[in-house]
């Protein structure tokens, strides 16, 4: 009798197990000024697309070491900017990160790139990602729309790379810190840009998110990674006001915090915010 109260246990355990579906998770992580996007897959892998600054660096490794990840299957740099590669110094060596990659932006002669190019590009698994590249991580795939090869502008933002993560019907749109040039560029592809959630552009600057680009992703979550009382002024009133226009709900990391998106196998969203 004991024997068979412990199989049945054992059994109606894991079938408890298999039936809770794991969510595809997209965490946009408060790192005040800057990016930093940590992306879970519902197989376990995990990608963080980059890394916030100097200071939230920091944070962003409490928060990964906080859910019990030690391992980055993929680490993303957009593109060389201090508030997206200024947590990598602390995080490449914290962490075990089998491949990482970035935009292969022509870097400036300064230490602190120097330092990066050691740490970052100078590592087996180190790849430069291009317009046209995709990924599989776990069950979702990500697709790479920008920049193209070789580089036509020469600024850093402009060189950003844009990302989709595709996760069976749900698309999320990542647009780094590109401006409304790459915008206006990919709309003349003609391909689909619809997005359930977009990452919007330049943490909500104004030479981003152009009616016609939002238009043409049509998102129903649009999330703003910016800091609090930013010298900047970013967002920009008039990039709030066309997020309005757009019909989009907007999510802010200065008034939210850390925002957590799941979603699950059929595309249903569920939001968590922080504060
Ligand atoms: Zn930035």
């Amino acid at each position: 009798m004991k024997k068979f109260l412990i199989l049945f246990l054992f059994f109606y355990f894991s079938l408890s197990i298999s039936a809770k579906e794991v969510p595809l998770k997209i965490h946009f992580l408060d790192v005040g000024e800057g990016d930093s996007i940590l992306v879970e897959a519902p197989t376990g892998e995990t990608l963080l697309i980059d890394t916030g600054n100097f200071i939230s660096g920091f944070k962003v490794s409490q928060y990964l070491k906080e859910k019990n990840i030690q391992r980055l299957e993929h680490l993303i740099f957009t593109h060389p900017h201090l508030d997206h590669i200024g947590g990598a110094f602390l995080m490449v060596q914290e962490f075990s990160v089998k491949d990482i990659y970035d935009n292969g932006e022509n870097l400036p002669k300064q230490d602190i790139y120097r330092w990066y190019e050691q740490l970052v590009r100078q590592r087996a698994g180190y790849r430069v990602l291009s317009g046209g590249d995709e990924l599989s991580v776990g069950e979702f795939e990500l697709e790479i729309l920008w920049p193209a090869r070789p580089f036509v502008f020469s600024d850093f933002n402009v060189n950003s790379l844009v990302i989709m993560i595709k996760y069976n019907d749900f698309r999320c749109l990542l647009m780094a810190d590109a401006t409304d040039q790459i915008e206006k560029t990919l709309l003349k592809t003609g391909r689909d840009f619809k997005a359930e959630v977009l990452k919007v552009g330049h943490h909500g600057a104004g030479d981003a998110s152009g009616i016609e680009f939002l238009q043409a992703v049509s998102p129903k979550i649009a999330v703003i990674s910016v800091d609090r009382d930013n010298i900047r002024g970013y967002p920009s009133a008039e990039t709030l006001e066309r997020l309005k226009k757009s019909g989009s709900k907007i999510l802010r990391t200065d008034q939210s915090g850390t925002i957590l998106l799941t979603v699950d196998r059929k595309g249903k969203l569920t939001l968590k915010e922080e504060r």
